[in-house]
């Protein structure tokens, strides 16, 4: 007779669940979490199925369960798909989901103490200083001591002495519940956001999977419609997920949701502690966690009853995870919500194409704000053809950007300059021997950080300090910065302005998320004259008394082999232009270009975005690219060049001939990729167009199960990239 075996998948890189005896007595269920032999391990996994295999086949027994519940029948369905979708390890996209082995246990109860009544005189220097501590109540006895610097002793001295009180209840406390009738809205809705929730409304109301497009102007209250559409599924006792594209970003947005709802929302990211992560992940897993914000990882937390996801800033390029599992978190939020029969709302002033095209063919719902509430008005946005405005030698701002600054400080409101790079000069070259700068193991240029006084390698974060001589010739101080950073922009601003407060906003200049969150707040009260910035300020900020945008360098983007290089560069400078103007003062924006010419930026500075995606889609349609076909790359790396074109080719040789359901496929490459180095391992790329019929992830699938990858090679499937270097 076959044995019947417990199929257990467990968190590594394996593609799938192994079998094992089910232990004798307690009975285990799909989506168990248990713990079984594995190796001369014992580690954790999760019952992913039952099955039967031969009767003499030796198997070992599941050695012990877990008593907190299973991972849903949906959950498992959601991993396998990320799994097959993406071409992954399914055991690689289970540990995404495991963040807290902790959090599979009831949260300890510990002791808490805040103080009692009235201060009696005559207390001991040490209990004063306990008796003074500010803001640690109610706080743990460890924390307390260490605050006031005395021993534990003393806290349960106190307590005693009933100079403290001593509550007994769980380390990590349960979110207090959204309440979604709670409104603490200072204003009234428009009627065209009225009408916006009620469209959503009804859809988070309907049974089954729906999606929905909320595709608005910037600055037109999309937050607000899509905190109404998640009140209805609040209401219904559902869970609600808010996908944001930088967690560390959205103080603001978090204050307004706060605001709303009467309680902070659950926040998920990957910079959480660990004890943090096990709150958040505990209360979501046992349905408590009502709504939770977070990163595009929130999305694989344990949902028990998932009725609405909302995608904001759909388009935004760091919903894509680029390491590890290779996935699009505003593609997979879109499974998600189909397995779970859920609601999904995808939001943008500027929509990528692919969800364009889903909601003008009906696919979503397209639920429209043209249109910015009370007197704030579109900013009007100008080209500056570079050609005719040359800045001055050395210098990077046009006499119209200039203007366009002293302008806006002339009125008492505030200037933006934006540019996407980092540091002082992408360019560090020797003016003796014409020597470049180079990464030792990697194929780009250092970049030149004033501020920091060093050169840094952006793709690694390789650094060093900033040389005095030329390595290759060795004259001194013969290295000069080629182009501009931010820094570089703020220096002249400063030159410009020289009795203006300026300041940088870039990932490296502001340091820390809170370093982040302070600058934007000055920025929003006014105390910052120019802001000079990276992609870093274009999401979504508020800037009340910001009139006027300078975009120093519209054209970056628009070059290299980027198939969507003019949708990027499209949506970014709409962002940008769109933080002017927020509130009563109109605002306007100007973009420097040697491309004036091109149709991103002409559709931008006619305020025409249908031209412009009549344009770009053309070109796609022409093309067969998404959304009219299907793309996938391959980066293969190797220890050196001809390994790694060698590995290449083999792998080259084994594509499946034809697509699986006929239709055309084709092949580009292998090819040296941008950067060809990266950390001294040498990267070949294969891109893959497919017709739109063609199960692409399948093809992928079939073709990477006909090789063996040896260790010293890489092998890595990107479906649908975002990214070409
Ligand atoms: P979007 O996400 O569409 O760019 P936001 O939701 O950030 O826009 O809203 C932009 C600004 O307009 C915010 O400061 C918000 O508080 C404000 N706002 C939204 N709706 C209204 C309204 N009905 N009346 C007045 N101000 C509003």
């Amino acid at each position: 007779m076959p044995k019947s075996v417990a199929r257990v998948l467990f968190p590594v890189s394996v593609p799938e669940p192994f079998d094992y005896l089910a232990p004798a007595g307690t009975p285990v269920r799909i989506g168990d979490f248990v713990y079984a032999p594995i190796g001369k391990q014992v580690k954790l996994g999760v019952v992913w199925g039952f099955g039967e295999t031969d009767p003499d086949r030796d198997l070992k027994s599941i050695a012990e369960r877990k008593s907190c519940r299973p991972l849903s029948p949906e959950m498992l369905k959601f991993v396998d798909f990320t799994a097959k979708y993406n071409c992954a390890p399914l055991g690689m996209v289970l540990r995404m989901v495991i963040r807290s082995y902790k959090a599979l246990d009831p949260s300890p109860m510990v002791d808490f103490y805040t103080p009692k009544g009235d201060r009696p005189a005559g207390l001991t220097p040490a209990r004063q200083r306990v008796l003074d501590l500010a803001d640690v109540w109610p706080g743990r006895a460890s924390d307390i001591a260490k605050a006031a610097g005395v021993s534990p002793g003393v806290i349960s001295g106190m307590a005693k002495a009933g100079l403290l009180t001593r509550t007994h209840a769980p380390l990590d406390p349960p979110f207090v519940q959204p309440r979604p009738a709670h409104d603490g809205r200072a204003f009234e809705l428009t009627s065209g956001q009225n009408q916006a929730v009620l469209s959503l409304s009804k859809l988070v109301e309907e049974t089954g999977f729906n999606a929905a497009l909320l595709d608005g102007v910037t600055g037109s209250g999309k937050t607000e419609v899509y905190l109404e559409a998640a009140a209805k599924a609040l209401e219904h006792g559902g869970q609600v997920l808010i996908l944001v594209p930088e967690i560390a970003l959205t103080q603001a947005g978090m204050r307004r949701i706060t605001e709303r709802f009467g309680a902070e929302p659950a926040q998920w990211h990957s910079a959480m502690g660990d004890a943090a992560r096990r709150r958040v992940w505990r209360e979501v897993a046992t349905g408590r966690a009502k709504l939770v914000v977070g990163a595009r990882s929130a999305l694989y937390l344990p949902y028990t009853d998932l009725q609405l996801i909302v995608v904001d800033e759909e388009h935004d390029s760091s919903y894509k995870q680029e390491e590890g599992v290779i996935y699009n978190a505003r593609d997979m939020a879109v499974v998600r919500a189909s397995l779970s029969g859920a609601s999904i709302v995808l939001a943008s002033a500027t929509p990528s194409l692919e969800s364009l095209t889903n909601a003008r063919t009906g696919r979503y719902a397209h639920v429209i704000l043209p249109e910015r509430p009370g007197a704030a008005i579109m900013p009007e946005v100008g080209l500056v053809d570079l050609k005719e405005h040359v800045p001055e030698k050395g210098r990077f701002l046009s006499q119209p950007l200039i203007d366009g600054v002293s302008q806006a400080l002339e009125q008492g409101d505030q200037a933006m300059l934006y540019l996407n790079r980092r540091g002082y000069a992408p360019l560090i070259i020797c003016r003796a021997c014409g020597e470049r700068l180079k990464s030792p193991d990697t194929d780009s240029w250092l970049v030149e950080h004033k501020r920091t006084g060093r050169a840094i390698c952006h793709h690694t974060g390789y650094s060093m300090p900033m040389p005095k001589a030329c390595p290759a010739c060795k004259t001194d101080g013969s290295l000069s910065p080629v182009g501009p950073g931010v820094e570089r922009v703020a220096e002249e601003a400063a030159i410009l302005f020289p009795d203006k407060t300026i300041e940088i906003l870039s990932s490296d200049t502001a340091g820390n998320p809170e370093r982040i969150r302070e600058r934007m707040a000055k920025m929003a009260a006014g105390e910052i004259d120019i802001m000079v910035g990276t992609q870093m300020v274009v999401k979504g900020h508020n800037f009340p008394h910001l009139t006027f945008v300078g975009v120093v360098d519209g054209d970056l983007g628009l070059a290299g082999g980027d198939l969507r290089a003019g949708e990027r560069t499209y949506q970014t400078l709409v962002q940008v232009a769109g933080r002017a103007g927020r509130a009563e003062k109109p605002g306007r924006a100007l973009i420097q270009t040697h491309l004036p010419e091109h149709e991103a930026l002409v559709a931008l500075a006619n305020g025409d975005r249908e031209a412009f995606i009549k344009a770009e889609l053309g070109m796609r349609e022409m093309l067969g690219l998404p959304p009219f076909g299907k793309l996938a790359a391959v980066i293969i790396s190797g220890p050196d060049a001809p390994k790694a074109n060698e590995f290449a080719q083999k792998f080259l040789k084994l594509a499946p001939r034809v697509g699986i359901d006929g239709g055309d496929i084709e092949i580009m490459g292998p090819s040296e990729a941008p950067i060809a180095i990266l950390r001294g391992r040498h990267r070949r790329r294969f891109l893959i167009r497919a017709d739109r019929n063609i199960n692409l992830p399948a093809y992928m699938r079939t073709w990477q199960g006909r090789i063996r990858v040896p260790s010293k090679f890489k092998l890595q499937i990107d479906i649908d990239p975002q990214g070409f270097m």
